[in-house]
């Protein structure tokens, strides 16, 4: 709580004269400052708790916390997140306090910019790429290659270099309560760093522009895009807690087709991938997405990271990867799965284990509709173990590992190679879930 004005203590007048001249200077550099209230424990301040998940391993995850009043921001546009986040090589510890909505398609004036925008001055047109690489004159053996393919992939790092937003370590990014805070068509890049938080925001509409067309992807080919909501590589002690992430306004049902296939202009709503590690997922709601989380970007990943603790999160309207794992020790527990249809995301799986991962799930909830199967709430190669228990189908405790077993040729293994041990807020039955995680998840339940 803090304290009254009037009670300050000289202390804390001293700090208040400090940050007086960091605001000063910050709002030279359009960059709005606010006093960093140490001494109390504000949701700026909060760092991931003792033995909650994996995150909370060796030096745990404090994020910005320890961040002094000229490393404290408050951002409402994206030249003020720019500005806030600095050079992705700056370890100074940052609180990032995002009010409202942040558009990532616009520019340093704050003017609203178009695919079209992006496209200008690439020689890039869409009729023009669709006639270059049609798989009628083209074939289909080889990926797009010559003056559209280049033209697209100049105009898509032209969009990457403004939606792409690059986390330091130490940083805490936090939506300000009761503002809607988010961000829209963006993607946080957290790469190679340690030590980042990012909670209570609504991740939403992060859009490829430009995606790209691959003739050897699957059996017919598919367009592939770029950016994920959040997307975390080679980042180790993450914690993401309390987020929403979602593709609404535009949903895949709206997506035109292309060659036969989906032009899909998303990608992952959080992706952990290349070697990232020690990461805490707790308390999101991920809706309205295709391809929701992905653990290893490869089957070639290297063994000993991708450790990943997934709890508390409501998953509704998912079609597939919540997650799909590989290579890495990873706990789900005491999430819900609502696997009813939902704005045309139709589930094809809830958890996937691949690659040897070591997966254990336990005390979970999925709602199942009426015809829904129980052998698909999982998938796998043959190689990935899910170690499951107290799993709730319905209020009904289920085997879900044995019915996956019972319908597939590609068993998953029922072992795993690793007991979790940071399991802090572990309930051991699943029961409640879908009423109390209800009004616990997801952003704008924090104040
Ligand atoms: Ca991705
Ligand atoms: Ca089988």
């Amino acid at each position: 709580m803090a304290a009254p004005s009037h009670r300050r203590s000289l202390r804390s007048r001293r700090a208040l004269v400090v940050s007086a001249a960091a605001v000063a200077a910050a709002v030279g550099a359009g960059v709005v400052v606010m006093n960093a209230n140490a001494g109390t424990v504000d949701l700026y301040h909060q760092t991931l708790a003792a033995k909650d998940g994996w995150a909370s391993s060796g030096t745990g995850t404090t994020g910005g916390t320890k961040a002094d009043a000229a490393h404290t921001f408050t951002v409402s546009t994206r030249a003020q997140l720019v500005k806030a986040l600095g050079s992705a090589s700056d370890t100074t510890p940052r609180i990032i306090k995002i009010k409202g909505t942040i558009d990532a398609n616009t520019d340093d004036a704050g003017k609203k910019l178009t695919c079209a925008d992006y496209a200008s001055g690439t020689g890039y047109s869409l009729s023009a790429y669709l006639k270059a690489y049609d798989p009628s004159s083209y074939g289909t053996s080889k990926l797009p290659s010559g003056t559209q393919e280049k033209a697209r992939a100049a105009a898509q790092t032209k969009q990457a270099k403004n939606i792409v937003f690059k986390v330091p370590a130490n940083t805490s990014v936090v939506g300000v309560p009761g503002t809607g805070a988010g961000i829209s068509g963006g993607m946080l890049q957290i790469q190679n760093v340690d030590n980042v938080v990012v909670r209570n925001l609504t991740f939403a509409a992060t859009e490829d522009c430009f995606p790209q067309w691959d003739p050897t992807d699957g059996d017919d080919g598919n367009w592939n895009s770029n950016y994920d909501s959040v997307t975390l590589r080679g980042a180790t002690h993450v914690w993401a807690d309390h987020n929403t992430f979602t593709d609404a306004p535009h949903l895949d049902s709206a997506n035109p087709k292309y060659y036969g296939r989906e032009y899909q202009i998303h990608d992952g709503a959080l992706d952990i991938t290349k070697s990232s590690d020690l990461v805490t997922v707790s308390r999101n709601q991920f809706t309205n997405h295709d391809k929701t989380m992905l653990i290893g970007s490869s089957d070639s990943e290297p063994s000993g990271k991708l450790r990943v603790s997934i709890h508390h999160n409501i998953w509704k309207g998912i079609v597939q990867r919540a997650p799909l794992a590989r290579v890495g020790q990873v706990h789900i527990y005491n999430n819900y799965y609502d696997v009813t249809t939902l704005n045309g995301y139709a589930t094809q799986y809830s958890i996937n284990s691949r690659a040897k991962a070591q997966v254990v799930a336990e005390n979970n909830y999925w709602k199942v509709p009426t015809g829904g199967k129980v052998a698909k709430l999982l998938s796998g190669d043959g190689t990935g173990a899910v170690k499951g228990s107290g799993n709730l189908v319905n209020g009904t405790v289920t085997d879900v590992v044995a019915a996956y077993n019972a319908a597939s040729s590609k068993d998953l293994k029922t072992t795993v190679n690793w007991t979790p041990a940071l399991t802090s807020g572990l309930e051991t039955s699943a029961k409640n879930l879908p009423t109390t995680l209800a009004t616990t998840t997801g952003a704008s339940v924090l104040k």
